[in-house]
């Protein structure tokens, strides 16, 4: 039996940059750390889906975490992570160790410690809203991002505890853990 029994948990965009919003990619497809970190050293990855693709698609732009902080949102995370939670119980039914989820700093969707916030209203380009001084106005706070709260609200439902970690696209050699 050559399997680790090791999983570590990515969102989406860690092995995947295609799916960010424009043009916010750092990397052209998988983040360096994660190979150096976890797919070298024997530990299998399970990458999410991206949430904000599938619900917006690739023409979205880039939102805070006030915006995505709806019913409809929320209940779409639940839908997609519906299937991964089953799978991810198997692995945990079958002993295989879950050492961590690692999630992206920042995101209003798929933040661990940080998440973006500072939506005011108005419309994008109308001069009576301040398209700039929105822009602005977005700050990154403590806190966690949409998707990432349904997902660690599912996870406890099933009674499975993940260590978090997380990547800050600003320093994307760094993962962060607390
Ligand atoms: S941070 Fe999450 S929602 Fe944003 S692109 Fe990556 S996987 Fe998608």
């Amino acid at each position: 039996m050559n399997r680790s029994r090791k999983v570590v948990v990515l969102c989406h965009c860690l092995m995947n940059a295609n799916v960010k919003v424009h043009p916010l990619a750092t990397y052209a497809g998988v983040l360096d750390l994660i190979w150096t970190r976890f797919a070298s050293q024997g530990v299998g990855l399970y990458q999410l889906p991206c949430p904000e693709t599938s619900f917006l698609g690739l023409s979205r732009w880039g939102m805070t975490s006030e915006q995505y902080d709806h019913p409809a949102f929320r209940r779409h995370c639940r839908q997609i992570l519906s299937p991964c939670l089953d799978q991810l119980e198997a692995l945990h039914r079958d002993h295989c160790s879950l050492v961590g989820i690692v999630g992206l700093d920042g995101s209003p969707s798929c933040g661990i410690f940080r998440t973006c916030a500072g939506y005011r209203g108005g419309e994008i380009g109308c001069k009576q809203t301040d398209a700039q001084g929105q822009a602005e106005n977005v700050s990154y706070v403590s806190g966690r991002g949409i998707f990432i709260q349904e997902f660690l609200a599912m996870l406890d439902e099933r009674g499975i505890a993940v260590p978090l970690f997380s990547v800050d696209e600003k320093f994307p050699d760094i993962i962060k853990t607390f």
